[in-house]
C-alpha cells in the first residue's frame, strides 16, 4: 500500500465536516458565471445588480432572499474567487453584514423584496440606530420611543456612534413603542429613511483621525407602519438577531474576506461610476479547488509552496522584523507565532461551526467567543506592531499627504497601516457588546451560571430608574 502524506489538522477537520466537492462546484460556477459577466465598463450599480441577482453578493443568505445558503467560510471563498477573478466584489457596509440577514430571517416576503434586494445589489446603504447616550451594553434599556399615528410612526430620541450613518439611505432603528410593560417587551424595530427632516446626522472624529461615525437626533422622524421588523412588541429578538450576525461577522475565523472598494447606497456617489476604476487590473485566473494548497490524496499543489510562513499580518510584521533586527527578540518571535495561532485557532473554529451546523447542530456561544477572540487578536496586533517599529510607532498619518512623507523619512511602507491598526484596536472589543458583555452571555447562557440579580425582566419599562 503505497503511503501517504500524513494528513494536516484541516485535512482532518474535512474529513469530519465532510466532501467538499459541492464547494468545488459551485467555485466553478462562480468562476464560469464571472466570465460570462464581469465587464469592467459596466457601471457599479449595473454590476453589483447583476452580482447579486444572481446570489453572489450574499451567498449566506438564504435561497429566498438572494442568496444561496451556504456556510460563512464558503462565502468567503467566493468573495475570493471574484477578487481573485479581478472583477468588483459585493457591496459591503452594514446593510449586507446586518440589516440584509436580519430582514431574511424576520421580514415578510414584501419586506425581503422592497429591502434585501436593495441591499444585495448595494442600490441602498444602511446604518445601525441602536446605542443611546444612556443605553449601550444595556441596550434594552433605550429610551428613543415611537408612537403610533395613523398609518406611521413618529420618533423621538438621540442615537450615537452611528457607524456610517452619514453615508446611509436607511437605518435599522430600535426604539421603545410600550413603556407599561417590562423593559424587553416593549421595543419595536423598524426600517427608517434617513433623509428626511426629523433625522439630524453628525459626524464624531475618532483618535484614528477619521469619522466613521456619528450621533443621529431624531426629531419627529416618521416611519411607515409597514416598515416594522415582525410586528410591535417583538424588538427585542429581531435585535438580537442583527447582534448575533454582528458578532459572528466580525469576530476572529471568518478568513480574509476581499471587501468591495466602492461604497454602496445613493449617497457615497459611487453606483455611477465605471466598476472596473475600483479594481486594480490582473489577469483573470481560476482557482480549481476550495482547499488551501493541497489535493485530496494530501499531495501539495504550487499554491501550497508559494504559502507564507505565517499568516496575514503575522508574516508581513515578521518581514519587517526581519528587516530591523528586531527577529532576535525572542518574545517578538514567540508573539509572532501567537499572533500567528490566534488568527488559524479563529479559522479551525469557523471549521467546526461548519462541521456542527452540516450535522444540524451548534456550539452554544461560538459567536461570543469568536468576537472575544477578535479582541485578542487586535490586541496583538497593536502592542506587537508598535513593539517592531519602535519610536517610529508615534508617527501617524492624518491625511494621504502626511502618509506619503511619513513613509519617505522612514522607509517603512506598512507604517500607515501598524498605527492605523493600533488606534482602531480599542474599537473592537467595545463595538458589537463589549468583551465583558460577552462574557456575561457565556457565562449566562451557555455555562448557566445565575445572572445578576434584577427585577427589570418583570417591572415595566416606566417605573424602572433610567440611565441618563
Ligand atoms: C467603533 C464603534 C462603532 C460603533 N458602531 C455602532 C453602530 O453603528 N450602531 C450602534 O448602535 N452602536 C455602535 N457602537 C456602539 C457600541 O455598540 C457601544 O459602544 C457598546 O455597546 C458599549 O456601550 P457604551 O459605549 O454605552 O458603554 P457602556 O455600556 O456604558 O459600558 C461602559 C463599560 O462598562 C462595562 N459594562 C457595562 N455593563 C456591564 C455589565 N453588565 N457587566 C460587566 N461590565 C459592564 C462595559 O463592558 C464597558 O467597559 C459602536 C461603537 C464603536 C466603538
Amino acid at each position: 500500500m503505497p503511503l501517504r502524506t500524513p494528513p494536516t489538522f484541516e485535512w482532518v477537520i474535512r474529513g469530519l465536516i465532510g466532501d467538499t466537492s459541492n464547494m468545488s462546484d459551485m467555485l466553478e460556477e462562480v468562476h464560469d458565471w464571472l466570465d460570462e459577466n464581469w465587464d469592467p465598463d459596466l457601471s457599479v450599480a449595473r454590476w453589483w445588480e447583476l452580482l447579486g441577482l444572481a446570489g453572489w453578493a450574499a451567498p449566506t443568505y438564504p435561497t429566498n432572499a438572494y442568496g444561496r445558503g451556504v456556510s460563512r467560510g464558503d462565502a468567503v471563498l467566493v468573495a475570493n474567487a471574484i477578487s481573485e477573478h479581478g472583477a468588483l466584489n459585493a457591496p459591503g457596509g452594514l446593510g449586507l453584514l446586518l440589516a440584509g440577514p436580519t430582514i431574511a430571517e424576520h421580514g415578510t416576503p414584501d419586506q425581503i423584496e422592497r429591502y434585501v434586494r436593495d441591499i444585495v445589489t448595494g442600490k441602498k446603504a444602511w446604518c445601525q440606530l441602536f446605542s443611546e447616550p444612556g443605553a449601550g451594553s444595556d441596550l434594552a434599556g433605550l429610551q428613543a420611543k415611537a408612537e403610533q399615528d395613523g398609518e406611521e410612526w413618529m420618533v423621538n430620541g438621540q442615537k450615537v456612534w452611528t457607524s456610517a450613518g452619514h453615508i446611509a439611505d436607511l437605518g435599522m432603528l430600535i426604539a421603545r413603542t410600550d413603556s407599561t410593560v417590562p423593559k424587553h417587551q416593549g421595543i419595536s424595530y423598524f426600517a427608517i429613511e434617513m433623509d428626511q427632516p426629523g433625522v439630524d446626522v453628525r459626524p464624531l472624529r475618532e483618535m484614528t483621525g477619521r469619522a466613521l461615525f456619528n450621533e443621529v437626533f431624531l426629531t419627529d422622524a416618521r416611519v411607515a407602519d409597514d416598515a416594522m421588523i415582525s410586528g410591535k412588541g417583538n424588538g427585542w429578538a429581531v435585535a438580537n438577531s442583527t447582534l448575533a450576525y454582528e458578532r459572528s461577522g466580525l469576530g476572529a475565523g471568518g478568513g480574509s474576506q476581499s471587501t468591495s472598494a466602492a461604497t454602496p447606497g445613493t449617497i457615497a456617489g459611487d453606483l455611477a461610476k465605471r466598476a472596473g476604476d475600483f479594481v486594480t487590473a490582473r489577469a483573470p485566473k481560476k482557482q480549481p479547488s476550495p482547499s488551501k494548497g493541497e489535493t485530496a490524496d494530501g499531495a501539495t499543489t504550487r499554491r501550497e509552496r508559494s504559502t507564507p510562513r505565517l499568516s496575514g499580518l503575522a508574516d508581513r510584521l515578521a518581514k519587517i522584523a526581519e528587516q530591523n533586527g528586531m527577529i532576535a527578540d525572542a518574545t517578538i518571535r514567540a508573539d509572532l507565532v501567537r499572533l500567528h495561532s490566534l488568527g488559524e485557532i479563529g479559522r479551525i473554529n469557523n471549521l467546526r461551526v461548519k462541521g456542527a451546523r452540516a450535522s444540524g447542530a451548534t456550539i452554544p456561544g461560538m459567536g461570543n467567543i469568536s468576537k472575544l477572540s477578535m479582541s485578542h487578536l487586535v490586541r496583538l496586533q497593536r502592542d506587537l506592531g508598535l513593539r517592531i517599529v519602535g519610536a517610529n510607532g508615534m508617527l501617524h498619518a492624518y491625511d494621504a499627504a502626511d502618509r506619503a512623507a511619513i513613509t519617505e523619512a522612514t522607509g517603512m511602507p506598512m507604517l500607515g497601516v501598524i498605527t492605523e491598526l493600533a488606534l482602531f484596536a480599542q474599537a473592537p472589543p467595545i463595538y458589537g457588546g463589549t468583551d465583558q458583555i460577552q462574557r456575561n452571555i457565556i457565562g449566562e447562557r451557555v455555562l448557566g451560571l445565575p445572572k445578576e440579580p434584577n427585577n427589570d425582566r418583570v417591572t415595566p419599562f416606566a417605573e424602572l430608574p433610567k440611565n441618563v
